[in-house]
């Protein structure tokens, strides 16, 4: 399976990492002064899979085989935990259905796709077979946009962009990068620092939130005041439809579909 880092299926962050507030005395009783709640140890530090009653995949066989040719077999998955991990984002009340096993329709699959080219197959594929896709960057979302309508009868593909994690190149007189969509906050930074670098975006969710999940959300970020919100940072995009690739001119290196106005 893809080496893609995912959040808990449960909760925010990974596995095994926590906030304590053990080391910090005066926590505690600031909480319960300024807004009345009683701070109380942790009576668990994870959920087990088991307690999940996760509805089946419902991909039919001869969509799982087409989304292994385009994809490869490794980067395809009908795993329940994944499949939960995928179906929604970190909203208390997305938390709480997770919790309370209120699964409706969660991804029938995830995929893995390495490159531009898997993504527009996986587009066209979309199309013959009447599948949904459903993008996916950190699912650090907080408006329920990663979760299917609870009526979708199709099949569900999550599209996790994870593998699309790299700063492709840097323009060192003109200060614009071209990046994949799927990276997350800190490998990007850890990439554009090690050539001197940033890119000045630093929303609350950074750890866990992607490129391609800021352009899409319009998201703000803690130093926006001085670098600008994400819609003043991006210059350009590239955009893969099932009739296309969309792109303007600054982002034409790679073979074009078709031009969008500048
Ligand atoms: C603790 C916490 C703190 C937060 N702090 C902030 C903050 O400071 N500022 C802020 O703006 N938001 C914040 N958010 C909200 C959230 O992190 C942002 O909306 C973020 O931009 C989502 O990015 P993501 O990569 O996690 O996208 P996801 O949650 O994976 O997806 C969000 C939406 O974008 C779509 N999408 C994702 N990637 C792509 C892509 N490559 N192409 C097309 N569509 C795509 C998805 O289908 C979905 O509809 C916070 C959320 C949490 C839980």
């Amino acid at each position: 399976m893809a080496h893609v880092k995912h959040q808990k299926w449960w909760g925010w962050g990974e596995e095994g990492v926590f906030f304590n507030y053990e080391n910090k005395p005066a926590f505690a009783p600031f909480v319960k002064e300024a807004i009345g709640v009683t701070l109380r140890p942790r009576e668990r530090d994870t959920v087990d899979f088991s307690t999940a009653d996760v509805p089946a995949s419902k991909a039919p066989d001869n969509v799982l085989e087409l989304l292994r040719d385009i994809n490869g077999a490794d980067n395809v998955s009908t795993d329940d935990e994944l499949r939960v991990v995928h179906w929604a984002g970190k909203s208390v009340l997305e938390l709480l259905q997770t919790l309370r096993n209120d699964f409706h329709r969660i991804p029938d699959v995830v995929v893995y796709p390495g490159t531009e080219d898997e993504v527009a197959a996986l587009m066209r594929a979309a199309v013959e077979h009447d599948l949904v896709l459903i993008p996916f960057g950190g699912g650090s979302s907080i408006s329920r946009s990663l979760q299917a309508d609870p009526s979708e009868e199709r099949c569900i593909v999550s599209v996790d962009l994870g593998r699309l994690n790299k700063v492709l190149e840097i323009d060192e007189t003109s200060g614009l990068a071209t990046i994949q969509a799927g990276v997350l906050g800190p490998d990007m930074e850890e990439q554009l620092n090690a050539r001197g670098w940033t890119l000045g975006h630093f929303p609350d969710s950074f750890t866990y939130s992607t490129l391609g999940g800021w352009a899409a959300t319009r998201s703000s970020g803690m130093q926006s005041d001085k670098y600008g919100d994400i819609a003043d940072i991006i210059r350009g995009l590239r955009m893969v439809r099932a009739t296309g690739t969309v792109y303007c001119d600054l982002c034409r290196p790679r073979p074009p579909v078709r031009a969008c106005a500048k």
